[in-house]
């Protein structure tokens, strides 16, 4: 039977790929529970014309100067920020997030546009005249070739934009292979590019599962990979990768957890436990998952919680919701069963998302916001990434069992302490062994000209995503010493260099 759904191509040479695909893959509308397109999956051979389109290209942008690259991103930026509502819908209609939190993705990318437009500057080396008699020495960074992006269907417009401006604007090409889940975002972002006037081939889209994955790990032409998802994945991918000659930084899962000291403003703590707990129906690595509840507070702040819960409406997206569906059907279910767990292991199930009314079609992947108290450090909804609107209290006698429980997690992406103690604050910050803490913040993501990234199981590889430390990473560094004739330095000499 031929499919009447429309089929989301690759993006390669600077259009869509023609070719019939041999598999492909459902994409969903999550509020509605509708198949709205087919997704191509690549095969090898269709990684190997997206390298070599990219390959073609990276040797004469990475010769383009600075000036034309960055007028590039301008126009790219100027794009961006004016369909950034197409976008959003996009992502909305894909993923399920409600609208605002959708444009509020689009937002945080462009802010890595926007610091990738000062690339001259981030691309400065240094220079010292006269190191030797007659002697110069100076630092220049260079692109790597053509570079892969792997991203996660929780963040199809920012995360791949942690990655691809600062590594378009040092001079490489880039192919990304989005979640299949949400695939139309980088289509768009494609056209986008098209339209600023980047080359055909500088920025290349691949979709497909983990046949286009391996691909690009393995393929000798790709010099760098960037990788976000969950931690098996990003394991096995930073160890593919590196195995196969390449930089690789590979950001894995998450279990943020938020610290709650007695002396803290609990009517902030209870609101922003639920902003954190519920925004994207949990669907972010930085969603807060577990409130760590310093005693005596913690009755007064599970009401607080509670309370603010049964004000939230769960629904479509587009209708101004507060909370959207998950991802897929397999996902809710996923998530579902661990609120099934949770309350057979003893947690006590103080609200129940199951089965609750929402303002959407009924096929919609729906499961509300759902709270448990008495959580215990054993119970799998404590020790496993749930990833959806789950959020669990434990409760602790001080500050010092609760870091330390922090720091036994093997997470380590985000987390946030509360309290108006300075002191504690500080102190908080200097002995969590977590990549990225708030203080009375409870998601902290990094601005773009900091750098994003996990400790532990949340981060594999050294290198965090945008930031200096995004320059680096699609960059390589050589340093050159010169000496131009003088003819007083002529002679034979087969000692060491050394400084004269
Ligand atoms: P995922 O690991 O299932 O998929 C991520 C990417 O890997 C996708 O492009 C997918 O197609 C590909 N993939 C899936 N299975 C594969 C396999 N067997 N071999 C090779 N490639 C494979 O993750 P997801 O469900 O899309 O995203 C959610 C996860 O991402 C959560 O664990 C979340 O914490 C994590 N995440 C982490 C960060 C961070 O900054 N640390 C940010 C966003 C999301």
């Amino acid at each position: 039977m031929t499919s009447l759904l429309p089929t989301i191509s690759h993006w390669i040479n600077g259009t869509e790929w023609s070719g019939a695909p041999a598999r492909v893959g459902e994409v969903y509308d999550p509020a509605t529970g509708a198949i709205t397109a087919n997704v191509a999956f690549a095969d090898a051979e269709v990684v190997d014309a997206a390298v070599a389109g990219a390959k073609k290209a990276y040797l004469s942008w990475r010769e383009s100067s600075l000036t034309k690259r960055t007028q590039v991103l301008f126009a790219f930026r100027e794009l961006l920020n004016a369909h950034r509502e197409e976008l959003a819908a996009l992502v909305t209609a894909e993923h399920g997030k409600v609208l605002a939190d959708s444009l509020g993705e689009v937002t945080r990318g462009l802010e890595v546009v926007e610091f990738a437009c000062g690339i001259p500057q981030l691309l400065k080396g240094g220079f010292s005249e006269g190191v030797s008699t007659g002697v110069d020495v100076y630092s220049i960074r260079q692109p790597l070739g053509v570079v892969g992006v792997i991203s996660p269907f929780n963040f199809p417009a920012m995360v791949p934009m942690w990655f691809f401006p600062i590594a378009i604007a040092a001079g490489n090409s880039v192919v990304i292979k989005p979640s299949e889940k949400d695939p139309s975002a980088a289509n768009f972002i494609a056209q986008l590019w098209a339209k600023a006037g980047l080359p055909e081939g500088v920025f290349t889209v691949l979709h497909g599962d983990k046949v286009a994955v391996d691909g690009l790990l393995t393929h000798p032409d790709v010099k760098s990979i960037s990788f976000v998802g969950s931690t098996p994945i990003a394991r096995y991918v930073y160890e593919t990768g590196t195995a196969h000659g390449k930089r690789v930084q590979a950001l894995g899962g998450a279990k943020n957890h938020m610290l709650v000291l007695p002396d803290a403003d609990l009517n902030l703590a209870a609101d922003q436990a639920v902003n954190a707990g519920f925004g994207s129906a949990g669907e972010r690595c930085m969603a807060i998952s577990v409130v760590v509840a310093v005693e005596p507070v913690a009755d007064q702040l599970v009401a607080g919680i509670a309370e603010r819960m049964s004000r939230l409406r769960t629904g479509d997206g587009r209708r101004g919701c507060d909370m959207g569906p998950l991802v897929t059907r397999v996902h809710r279910d996923k998530v579902a069963s661990y609120v099934a767990a949770g309350a057979k292991e003893g947690a006590t199930l103080v609200v129940d998302g199951r089965g609750i009314e929402v303002d959407g079609a009924d096929e919609g992947f729906w499961l509300g916001p759902t709270l448990f108290d008495h959580v215990t450090t054993d119970m799998s909804i404590y020790q496993e990434e749930i990833f959806g609107p789950v959020l669990s209290i434990v409760r602790v006698n001080s500050y010092d069992e609760g870091l330390a429980l922090i720091n036994d997690h093997p997470y380590g992406n985000g987390t946030a302490i509360f309290t108006n103690d300075g002191g504690a604050a500080r102190r908080f910050q200097n002995e969590v062994e977590v990549g990225m803490v708030g203080i009375n913040v409870p998601v902290p993501v990094p601005m773009a000209y900091y750098s994003f990234g996990g400790w532990k199981n949340s981060l594999f590889g050294d290198s965090h995503a945008h930031g200096l430390e995004g320059v680096n990473f699609f960059t390589r560094g050589k340093v050159v010493t010169s000496r131009w004739l003088d003819p007083s330095h002529g002679g034979l000499n087969l000692g060491f260099p050394t400084q004269t």
